[in-house]
């Protein structure tokens, strides 16, 4: 793990001195933090940013100065007043956590990470975020902007969600003695407004002569995003069937499913192994001079690229397949996918370019 050079901490916290941002939850220098309102602070900005709690959260200190307060509000008042925050489980948790504390610390927030734990809508982040700002304990507690500075600042590889672990042991030996809580709440800050989510400002940054990815100028490309699952490729044969005057016959697909209720050209299924011609043609829709085409149609849907093959033929007497038979020039007022539209396209190429002129029918 990268050594930072230096004093890291004392270098973040004179910024912080300077940089730090002006939050309603948060004490003012030389003033002692409120748990309470940290802990409320910490619970409202799970999944929810800075700018939307601002105004919830002065509203319940407003209606709820105190613990004890919030403890004796009816459950519905409480869910009322967290309407529009979403995620109703952590209003449901909140209200039960405060009883609880009430009832079990006479009202006072514990200090350690172990104790906090244990109270209803606490997790390990937010124990150690309510221990190191509003107890100053030192302790390492990953968020978001913490995750984007560190992985950049050392360079790490591992992408999420791997990454926290690897971030919470480099932050922890960074983490002062003295100050521990405005250390946490810096990194925060430099994360929210310094060290942001695509360029940062490593002008503005205190880190900016240690930082390993500021060198490279790559700091965007952290922290690494997990690898994309890679997609399948799957193979069709569609075929091309003309009636004797030249329509073109089109079947709906199922309701349900990709591409449901749309119209196409009759295919074989779409597996993960290509088809030989044989073997595709026992699934063609009438009897006929099947003829491949040829080039292939690439498609890519959300899950899988899609490589199909055309065959083309005419059926000589009446057409006995079951589905629409369309007029050339009226395939635009059927409802066909894109690939679908490809395939017109391409079929056009190889069949009608050679016997009635290129036209296109799709508009
Ligand atoms: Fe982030 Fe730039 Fe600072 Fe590195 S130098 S930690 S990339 S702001």
């Amino acid at each position: 793990m990268t050594k930072l050079s230096g004093d890291p901490a004392r270098m973040l916290l004179s910024w912080y001195g300077k940089s730090r941002r002006s939050l309603p939850w948060r004490a003012r220098p030389g003033e002692a933090p409120d748990p309470y309102r940290v802990w409320l602070s910490e619970i409202m900005l799970q999944q929810t940013t800075v700018v939307t709690v601002i105004p919830y959260f002065e509203e319940f200190v407003r209606r709820w100065p105190t613990l004890r307060a919030l403890a004796a509000a009816e459950l519905d008042e409480v869910l009322h007043a967290w309407q529009g925050l979403g995620y109703y489980a952590r209003a449901r948790n909140l209200h039960k956590c405060a009883k609880a504390v009430v009832r079990d610390h006479d009202g006072f927030f514990p200090g350690g990470e172990e104790e906090l734990l244990k109270l209803p809508g606490v997790g390990p982040y937010t124990a150690a975020a309510i221990a190191a700002i509003a107890f100053n304990r030192r302790t390492a507690p990953v968020d978001g902007n913490i995750l984007r500075v560190i992985s950049r600042l050392m360079r790490l590889e591992t992408p999420l969600p791997r990454l926290r672990t690897e971030v919470s042991k480099a932050l922890e030996p960074l983490v002062p003695e003295e100050r521990p809580g405005d250390f946490v709440q810096a990194m925060m800050d430099l994360g929210a407004v310094v060290c942001a989510p695509g360029q940062p400002d490593c002008r503005a940054c205190p880190w900016n002569g240690t930082c390993a990815v500021r060198a490279t100028g790559e700091a965007d490309a952290f922290p690494r995003k997990p690898a994309k699952k890679k997609k399948p490729t799957r193979y069709g044969v569609v075929f091309w069937a003309q009636s004797a005057d030249g329509r073109v016959l089109l079947r709906r697909r199922a309701e349900k499913g990709l591409l449901g209720g749309m119209m196409e050209m009759p295919s074989t299924d779409w597996r993960e192994r290509a088809w030989g011609l044989k073997e595709a043609l026992r699934q063609a829709p009438l009897t006929a001079q099947w003829r491949p085409l040829e080039g292939t149609i690439r498609h890519a849907f959300t899950h899988f690229h899609l490589k199909l093959t055309v065959v083309s033929g005419r059926s000589g007497g009446t057409p006995e397949a079951e589905g629409v038979w369309s007029p050339l020039d009226k395939l635009s007022d059927h409802a066909l996918p894109t690939v679908m539209k490809k395939v017109v396209r391409h079929a056009l190429k190889g069949v009608s370019v050679a016997e009635d002129g290129e036209q296109d029918v799709l508009g």
